[in-house]
């Protein structure tokens, strides 16, 4: 199957940056949310993003003109779906609104249209089931920024077809990103890795094995992670990432069982960049 159309639906953070690299891309994109604001708002960041690409010397003009005339917006997922052979789900996280999703799209997306989830955490498979095509059902989990990030994780549930994942991959490669192929598990392999790393980080701060500026510095300069894992739990949430490990924890064992200082954290409040407060201090926002 070759992909010409892409609907994202959800136009918030990820749904519009997806939007942004499939534009970009050579995709005719159909950006769709239910909310007018969101989709205004999208409108205006992927303009700007646009813009500063070109003013940057990373978007050659003509590519970012074609781009901006590729993408248009639907309030409807009928209106999005219809004519594309690739869907994207950017909605929120939660499961309900996700199978809700999948059988509204699976009546509405032609019989041929691959139909991919941008969850970080959910079961692919188990939104497959909500579909008649289970095969043309597969993960497609973009990093933020979608515009900055270069990995595309590819995840293949249950039922997903060979020539989905192949499809999946070459979209990717279009949308400029590099590809990881993974089996559907919990927490993919990024997610899984980044919250036992920042897991561990919060147990050895527990413990004072270190201050978390030298538990930071030690990774950054040490071990060459572009950030410490407080910097990036501060920007995640506490809370996400506290979510995240409780996921893990009942889905994969012992090893993921949330460290007493991150749960004590998020009850005082101390949610990271977002509320002033996390590991760190953010007395400006
Ligand atoms: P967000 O809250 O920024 O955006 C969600 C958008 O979906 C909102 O604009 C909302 O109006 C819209 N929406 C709600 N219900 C809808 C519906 N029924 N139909 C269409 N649109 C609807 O969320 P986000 O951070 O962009 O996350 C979206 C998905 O991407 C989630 O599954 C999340 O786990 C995943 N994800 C997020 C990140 C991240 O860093 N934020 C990274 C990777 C993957």
């Amino acid at each position: 199957m070759t992909v010409q159309t892409v609907a994202v639906l959800g136009a918030g953070l990820m749904g519009r940056g997806i939007a942004y690299v499939s534009a970009l891309g050579g995709f005719r994109t159909i950006l769709q949310d239910t909310s007018e604001p969101a989709l205004e708002k999208a409108g205006a960041e992927i303009t700007a993003l646009l813009e500063k690409g070109v003013a940057t010397g990373k978007v050659p003009g003509e590519a970012a003109v074609s781009a901006r005339q590729r993408l248009s917006t639907a309030r409807t997922l009928e209106d999005a779906a219809h004519e594309a052979d690739l869907v994207i789900e950017a909605v929120p996280e939660r499961m309900d609104l996700k199978l809700e999703i999948f059988a509204q799209l699976d009546r509405a997306a032609r019989p041929a249209a691959i139909l991919a989830s941008n969850t970080s955490s959910l079961s692919i498979t188990e939104m497959a089931a909500a579909t008649r095509r289970p095969g043309q059902v597969i993960g497609m989990h973009f990093f933020n920024p979608v515009h900055r990030m270069q990995l595309l994780e590819v995840v293949r549930a249950l039922e997903t077809r060979e020539e989905t994942v192949v499809a999946a991959l070459s979209v990717g490669a279009k949308m400029g990103k590099e590809c990881v192929t993974v089996r559907e598990s919990p927490g993919f392999v990024t997610s899984r890795i980044n919250a036992m790393i920042g897991n561990e980080a919060f147990y050895m701060l527990e413990e004072g094995v270190a201050s978390a500026r030298d538990i930071d510095k030690a990774l950054k300069l040490g071990l060459n992670h572009p950030m410490g894992p407080f910097e990036l739990v501060d920007l995640v949430g506490l809370d996400t990432r506290l979510s995240i490990l409780r996921h893990l924890h009942r889905t994969l064992g012992e090893k993921f069982r949330p460290c007493p200082l991150i749960e004590q954290y998020v009850a005082a409040g101390r949610l990271g960049r977002k509320s002033g407060r996390g590991v760190y201090e953010y007395p400006s926002s």
